[in-house]
């Protein structure tokens, strides 16, 4: 529970009390107030993405007590206060008011806190959001994200694909051509992908993804944390032919491995010497021949020189520059 004492210092700070049990006693912060006299905070709130259970104590603890929560759907985030009995007033903001609301919103941080709920999983994430937190930030307003759920993580980590680095890519474009660009823009990328999409859609694009980026290792994520939750793991042909027989249902997320050093092992023993005899021949020293090959065909650029010197050996006398 917090309390916000108007008390500003040279226009530049208010004070919040904040009583907290688990911090033992009241605390008292001094809080930036930034343009103009906006004394709330912006609360960018994470809710379940099925499962009502996947909330946290602190994300029910804020939609308790901000003075208004902005809502994507009102009435799917009333089930989910109805179910915590949180009597929070709503407002709505979507996707089609997102620039119009910003003002009613902004007036409503003028005199409390307000909390940012999206329908399912993290505001701001192929959800409404961006806008409203680039807004709050312009005008020195706190705003203060909550971890929570989110579909695109959740299927990462249960995908069995590498975790360490990745991307995620949101919906693809729905038209076939324009999806297959917007694929091949990631062909070579090493990370894994992560995707959104309806499963309506879903085998069209892996059959996009098998054509544009081969047969990788894909993860399909449906229905996570609900009832009917499946992790479809195996290579892009596999998972397509399963979905082929039969259509999936709910909400998708797929995840597909980068691009494999594979790509460039492809490259086999008679492409590496060819593209070595033409720099050899081109005049270029072998080390510097060995290096480029080395990078352009995946290989290791010892190996790569090791063949060079057979090529060299090979070459004429006459020839021979090194
Ligand atoms: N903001 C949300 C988040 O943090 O994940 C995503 C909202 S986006 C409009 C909805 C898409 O997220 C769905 O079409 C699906 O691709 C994915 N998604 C949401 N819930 C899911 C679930 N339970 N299982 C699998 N995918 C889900």
């Amino acid at each position: 529970m917090h309390f916000d004492i108007p008390c500003f210092v040279r226009g530049m700070f208010y004070f919040r009390a904040c009583w907290s049990r688990s911090a033992g006693g009241l605390q008292c912060t001094a809080i930036p107030a930034g343009k103009g006299r906006v004394v709330g905070t912006l609360f960018i709130v994470p809710t379940p993405i099925g499962n009502l259970e996947d909330i946290t104590l602190r994300a029910l603890r804020v939609l308790r007590e901000v003075s208004l929560i902005a809502a994507e759907d009102t009435r799917t985030t009333r089930v989910l206060l109805q179910h915590y009995g949180i009597k929070t007033p709503l407002t709505s903001y979507h996707e089609h008011n997102k620039l119009s609301k910003l003002d009613a919103i902004f007036d409503a941080l003028a005199t409390g806190d307000v909390a940012l709920v999206s329908d399912a999983g993290t505001p701001g994430i192929s959800d409404p959001g961006y806008e409203l937190v680039r807004e709050a930030i312009h005008r020195g307003v706190r705003v203060e994200p909550l971890p929570g759920p989110n579909a695109a993580i959740a299927a990462l980590v249960g995908s069995g694909l590498p975790t360490d680095s990745f991307i995620f890519l949101g919906f693809p474009p729905r038209k076939d051509r324009a999806r297959r660009e917007w694929l091949a823009e990631v062909a070579d990328e090493r990370r894994t992908l992560i995707l959104y999409e309806s499963p309506n859609r879903l085998t069209s694009l892996l059959r996009a993804v098998l054509e544009t980026l081969g047969d990788r290792p894909v993860c399909v994520a449906r229905e996570l944390s609900k009832v009917y939750e499946e992790l479809r793991r195996g290579q892009a042909s596999e998972v397509l032919a399963h979905y082929e027989a039969n259509p999936p249902r709910g909400e998708i997320v797929l995840v597909v491995g980068g691009a494999p050093e594979a790509r460039a092992e492809a490259w086999v023993e008679t492409r590496v010497r060819e593209a070595l005899r033409a720099r050899l021949e081109a005049g270029e020293p072998l080390s510097s021949a060995a290096r480029r090959v080395a990078m352009e065909a995946g290989w290791n650029r010892r190996d790569v020189y090791a063949l060079g010197v057979e090529e060299k050996d090979a070459q004429p006398q006459a020839r021979r520059k090194h």
